[in-house]
């Protein structure tokens, strides 16, 4: 499996020198081949001519990876405009444009892009090409075969990060274990249940909405004075305000996985099914919760963290469709039910319970767990909440006296969930 180390590297004259050269490569390449396409609709995989240009300035291994580099960029879009051709676009895109240069707000990006066997991280140092040696921070999460190294200059953060990836073995598949579910959403981030457990454990996705929305208008406000004052509408504290929400919902996100998925290696779950989403945005034709959805909340991001987290312990992950889940009574499977709040009713049979919780013993019975005998009641009801704090995923009431005392233990325990500099830049 492929992960990504991420370092901090020391600022330094030649690596700025080094970068824009790589950036000046790169934009000549890609103006030769817009030109080309508008006119001919065809153009050269190969520039030799700037091969030779640039080989002399950045090193012939660079000046290959930053034309490759671009030739993935001229393949998506290809491969894009095949799909408009038959107009099977994914819905999310609306407009194919060729492959942009790398600039922003007229000036060239800074980045450099490594072959595997060019660079060596050793300690505090990283060697470059060319006998350019610089200090770097940060120390190496993952171990394995190095592949390619990148390194940009982040003008948001004012500093030069690298991104190396690595081969990693990936660990045996876990067999025989009970499966694990989770329900998402957007009041609870996730609803979290397996058979062991006594209830749910919701993680309220209250606060973590809260201090999405304190940022919302952090960034509305800034740019009504952008366009008020000089008429722009990007500065570099907008692009800032933006990476802070987005880093903070991760943060929380991030947290959240850590905990599900380790825990659920401790019991030795051996899959992880979540109910997946369509069936939220088909049933939703509002417009705002609808933004919320495919925006704010990232469900792709979601998906994607727990499958690489769940990859590094072995556990598989299984989607399912999440149609009707939160609408049929989980004891008698009845359609007839009232929804008011968070609070679910039964007619038929006149259970109550909590919506998050019907939600993810939905998605469990839709599995194929039985539900032990009159479980549809009391403590299954009701989920275990756990609220973000900023730092951590607490339990809003106390869990001391409750029978399956482990993983909420567990989780009451559980240590502050520090950002590592690796985390931190990982989640750009
Ligand atoms: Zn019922």
């Amino acid at each position: 499996m492929k992960r990504t180390n991420t370092l901090i590297v020391e600022d330094a004259p030649a690596l700025r020198t080094l970068a824009d050269n790589c950036a000046r490569l790169y934009n000549e390449v890609n103006y030769e081949r817009r030109q080309a396409y508008i006119r001919y609709k065809r153009f050269e995989w190969y520039p030799k001519h700037l091969y030779e240009k640039y080989t002399p300035l950045v090193g012939s291994a660079t000046a290959q990876q930053i034309i490759n580099k671009n030739n993935e960029a001229w393949r998506s879009f290809l491969a894009l405009k095949r799909l408009e051709g038959k107009g099977k676009l994914p819905p999310h895109i609306t407009k194919v444009s060729l492959p942009r240069y790398w600039k922003r707000n007229g000036k060239r990006e800074l980045r450099i892009v490594v072959r595997n066997d060019c660079y060596k991280v050793n300690g505090k140092h990283l060697y470059l090409p060319n006998g350019l040696k610089v200090r770097i921070k940060g120390s190496l999460k993952w171990y394995g075969k190095q592949g390619r190294l990148e390194i940009f200059y982040n003008d948001v953060d004012e500093a030069w990060m690298g991104f190396m990836t690595v081969e990693v073995e990936k660990p045996p598949i876990r067999e025989g274990g009970k499966p694990l579910y989770i329900d998402l959403g957007v009041v609870n981030l996730a609803a979290v249940w397996f058979e062991v457990l006594k209830h749910p454990v919701a993680f309220s996705g209250r606060t973590v909405l809260a201090d999405w929305w304190y940022w919302t208008r952090r960034i509305a406000k800034e740019q009504s004075r952008l366009a008020r004052i000089n008429k722009a509408n990007a500065s570099r504290r907008l692009r800032r305000l933006y990476r802070i929400r987005q880093r903070r919902f991760r943060h929380a996100v991030n947290a959240m996985i850590k905990t599900i998925v380790e825990d659920a290696a401790a019991f030795n779950i051996s899959k992880i099914v979540v109910g997946n989403l369509k069936g939220i945005r088909d049933n939703n034709h509002n417009n705002k919760a609808n933004t919320m959805i495919n925006n704010f909340w990232s469900f792709n991001y979601i998906i994607q963290r727990i499958r690489e987290k769940t990859e590094e312990h072995g556990i598989k992950v299984a989607e399912v469709s999440e149609h009707k889940t939160s609408s049929i009574c989980p004891r008698c499977r009845s359609g007839k039910v009232i929804k008011r709040g968070r609070l679910f009713k039964c007619i038929d049979c006149g259970v109550e319970a909590n919506r998050d919780s019907v939600g993810v013993l939905n998605i469990g019975l839709a599995w194929g767990t039985k539900l032990p005998a009159g479980a549809v009641n009391g403590a299954m009801a009701r989920p275990l909440l756990l609220r973000w704090d900023g730092m951590k995923w607490k339990p809003k009431r106390a869990v001391n006296n409750q029978p399956m005392k482990t993983l909420e233990a567990r989780i009451s325990r559980l240590q502050p969930w520090k950002m590592s500099k690796a985390d931190l830049f990982y989640v750009f």
